[in-house]
C-alpha cells in the first residue's frame, strides 16, 4: 500500500490520509506536518521554515527531498505509506521515483476553489499531532480539543484567506506539473461531501 495523495489545500488530504493510514496500518507521512513541527522549534532552520510556511510558499526541493528520503528509509515504511503533500514539484517526483524504485498509486482529491476557501475558514488543527477538524462539517467531540490526543486546536497561520489564495495559486502550478509527470496514472477522486463519503470513494479508487 504505497499511496501518493495530492489535492488543493482544504481538500481533506490530511483527514483522508490519516484514515487510510489507520485502515491499512501504514504510516501517514505529511511533509506539511513535518515542516510545521520543525518550524515551531526556534532553530535557524525552524525560523526559515516558519517564514516560508507563513507566506504559503514552497520549501526548497533539496530540503524537502532530504527530509522525505530520511523518513522513507525508516523500517515502518516497509509495508507501505500514505504520502500527503509530497511530491509537489517535478524534481520531487523524480527524486521519489529514485527513492522508491517501484510501484505506487497516485490519487488526486478534487475540490473546487470556492469550497476550499469555505472549508478552510472553519478548519482547526491540533498543535500537537496535526489532527484536522472543521467547526462546520467535522467538529471535534470537545470544542477546541483534539479527538486524537486532547491537545489544543488552533487556526493555522497560513489558513487565513489571503494566504489560502496564495497556496491555491501555488497548488495550481503543482497540479499542473504532477499531472504532466504522472499523466494517466492519476486516479481522480471527488473530494466534496462528508469525510465518510470521500473515504468510500477513495477506497474504491484504490482497488
Ligand atoms: P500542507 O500541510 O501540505 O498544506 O503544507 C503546508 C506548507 O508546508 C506548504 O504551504 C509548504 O510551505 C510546505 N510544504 C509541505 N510539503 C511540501 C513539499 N512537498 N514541497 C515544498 N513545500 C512543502
Amino acid at each position: 500500500m504505497r499511496v501518493i495523495l495530492f489535492g488543493p489545500p482544504g481538500s481533506g488530504k490530511g483527514t483522508q490520509a490519516r484514515e487510510l493510514a489507520e485502515k491499512f496500518k501504514v504510516p501517514h507521512i505529511a511533509t506539511g506536518d513535518m515542516f510545521r513541527e520543525a518550524a515551531s522549534r526556534g532553530t535557524e532552520l525552524g525560523k526559515r521554515l516558519a517564514k516560508l510556511l507563513g507566506r504559503g510558499e514552497l520549501v526548497p526541493d533539496e530540503l524537502v527531498i532530504e527530509v522525505v528520503k530520511e523518513r522513507l528509509s525508516q523500517d515502518d515504511t516497509k509495508e507501505g505509506f500514505i504520502l500527503d503533500g509530497f511530491p509537489r514539484t517535478i524534481p520531487q517526483a523524480r527524486a521519489l521515483d529514485e527513492i522508491l524504485g517501484g510501484s505506487y498509486v497516485v490519487v488526486k482529491l478534487d475540490v473546487p476553489d470556492d469550497e476550499v476557501i469555505r472549508r478552510i475558514s472553519g478548519r482547526r488543527t491540533c498543535i500537537n499531532c496535526g489532527g484536522v477538524f472543521n467547526v462546520y462539517s467535522n467538529p471535534p467531540e470537545v470544542e477546541g480539543k483534539c479527538d486524537f490526543c486532547g491537545s489544543e486546536l488552533i487556526v493555522r497561520e497560513d489558513d487565513v484567506e489571503e494566504k489560502v489564495r496564495r497556496r491555491l495559486e501555488v497548488y495550481k502550478q503543482t497540479t499542473a506539473c504532477l499531472n504532466e509527470y504522472y499523466g494517466g496514472k492519476v486516479r481522480v477522486v471527488d473530494g466534496t461531501g462528508s469525510p465518510d463519503e470521500v473515504f468510500k470513494r477513495l477506497l474504491l479508487a484504490l482497488k
